[in-house]
């Protein structure tokens, strides 16, 4: 008996190891067997290339393919027309998967290795076309894999559209969709496997639109008042501010309209700021100091001003716990590896990128885990971290070394490189969905961490207020 026990204990567990790769096969073969149908859709998403809000074709095409696999579609949600949520399965837990599919202007580029525009009027630069489908596809494979072992749980697709500086998602958490949700799942492409904690930067976007008094700048300037005058004073001003605010903040501008000719006063000007840091509260007073500002350019300069805001997201909150399981899971997917033709193809990206030839270990191997992020960029997963536990992850869609929102991530998205890219963050979104599925004590804990990060008493104020969603802010 003596030497019985520690036996069977080791058959046990040697039995939940079998039964974990059982698991983790099955999900993986599940997802390999689609493949070729998930890298059609990208890249007919790739294709459409639809900016935000505007993505109406892509939305379909992914209700479509949720729903032809059983899920129940509600579209249009938040008052959103390409907004939209899929669901299978009932009760408790919840599980969320996030999905984009916008694209960004001025970045039409062909699925080549040279700068060639593909003459449209976007392109996929940020692989949102990856991000959506990746993600449904995580869905899908936990879907099957709840149905053929009886796993009691709700699985949900939220179809996010404009992330590119149209905060889709704010409207939806501010609308309560999360409110029942346990987790939530998302990825992002990138140039490298990994699944480290993330930081990202709050933001508060808005339009400044002055109004003057047109006249003749030569034979009649006195009768004018320069809208233009007032912009370009605001400008001033916030350029001498940035002295004065918190380190690491930033505050970017475009003047979107400036006036039609030198000899017309102008009497309509329009000026676009960004302002960002670490912190939401940091962002909150620097724009409030941005819109003093254009007060004090309107006044000074005899001209009306109003302003429309635009975007605002919260910084990301991170989740260890949760953060932990993903890495576990991206290990057991790994990396890829190219064919010889998409080898030819990175070397020639790599080589516009400053290096002699594309890193293939980047591409086959995961990165080590880091458990602190730099934020660099913002993104509106941030307000849906701050109402349900959130974790992410990145997976190589693209040859490395490659900045997202350049003509090389719209190259290699529409490539082979992207599709196999996405397939690695499908598989670990789904693998780590099932483990939560099938763990109210992983949820317990992610719930626990979430909110001592986020203090009891949080209360959530989104900083774009309670303005519509900004349905043509690409118009
Ligand atoms: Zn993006």
């Amino acid at each position: 008996m003596k030497r019985l026990l520690p036996t069977l204990f080791l058959m046990l567990i040697g039995l939940s190891l079998l039964t974990a790769q059982k698991k983790t096969d099955q999900i993986i073969n599940d997802l390999e067997q689609k493949s070729g149908m998930y890298s059609e859709i990208a890249m007919e998403i790739w294709e459409l290339a639809e900016m935000g809000f505007l993505e109406e074709k892509s939305s379909l095409l992914l209700q479509k393919t949720l729903s032809d696999e059983g899920f129940t579609i509600q579209s249009g949600v938040a008052g959103i027309p390409t907004a939209f949520i899929a669901e299978y399965g009932s009760g408790s837990p919840v599980i969320a998967v996030l999905g984009e599919y916008d694209a960004l202007p001025g970045l039409s580029q062909k699925a080549v290795s040279e700068q060639v525009t593909a003459g449209g009027q976007a392109g996929h630069a940020c692989g949102h076309h990856l991000f959506g489908t990746a993600s449904a596809a995580a869905a899908i494979a936990t879907k099957d894999y709840m149905e053929a072992h009886k796993i009691e749980g709700t699985i949900r697709f939220y179809g996010c559209p404009a992330e590119e500086g149209g905060s889709g998602k704010v409207y939806m958490v501010r609308e309560g969709l999360f409110k029942d949700v346990d987790v939530a799942l998302h990825w992002h492409p990138g140039a490298s496997n990994a699944a480290n904690i993330a930081a990202s930067l709050a933001n508060k976007s808005a339009k400044f639109r002055f109004y003057g008094v047109s006249s003749h700048a030569a034979a009649a300037p006195d009768k004018g008042r320069s809208a233009l005058d007032g912009v370009e004073a605001m400008n001033l001003m916030v350029n001498m501010m940035r002295e004065h605010i918190p380190e690491k903040a930033r505050i970017h501008y475009v003047i979107t309209e400036g006036g039609k000719a030198p000899n017309v006063v102008p009497n309509f000007a329009e000026v676009y700021y960004y302002a960002r840091h670490n912190r939401r509260d940091v962002v909150m007073s620097i724009f409030d100091r941005i819109v003093d500002a254009a007060e004090g350019a309107a006044q000074g300069t005899g001209t009306t001003m109003d302003y429309e805001v635009l975007g605002g997201v919260h910084e990301l909150l991170p989740n260890l716990v949760l953060q932990e399981i993903m890495y576990a899971n991206l290990n057991k997917v790994g990396g890829y590896g190219y064919t010889e033709e998409e080898n030819l193809f990175a070397d020639k990206i790599a080589v516009t990128l400053g290096s002699d030839k594309a890193d293939l270990q980047t591409i086959a191997s995961v990165m080590p885990f880091k458990s602190e992020g730099k934020a660099f960029g913002s993104t509106d997963v941030g307000d849906v971290s701050f109402a349900v536990p959130t974790v992410g992850m990145n997976a190589a869609t693209w040859v490395p070394g490659t900045p997202a929102h350049s003509w090389q991530a719209v190259a290699a998205g529409g490539t082979s490189i992207g599709a196999k890219g996405m397939m690695v963050a499908a598989k670990t979104l789904a693998l780590t969905a099932v483990d939560l599925l099938s763990s109210k004590e992983l949820i317990r804990k992610a719930k626990d961490e979430f909110i001592q990060r986020r203090g009891e008493d949080f209360e959530y104020i989104p900083l774009l207020g309670d303005r519509p969603p900004a349905l043509d802010y690409r118009k």
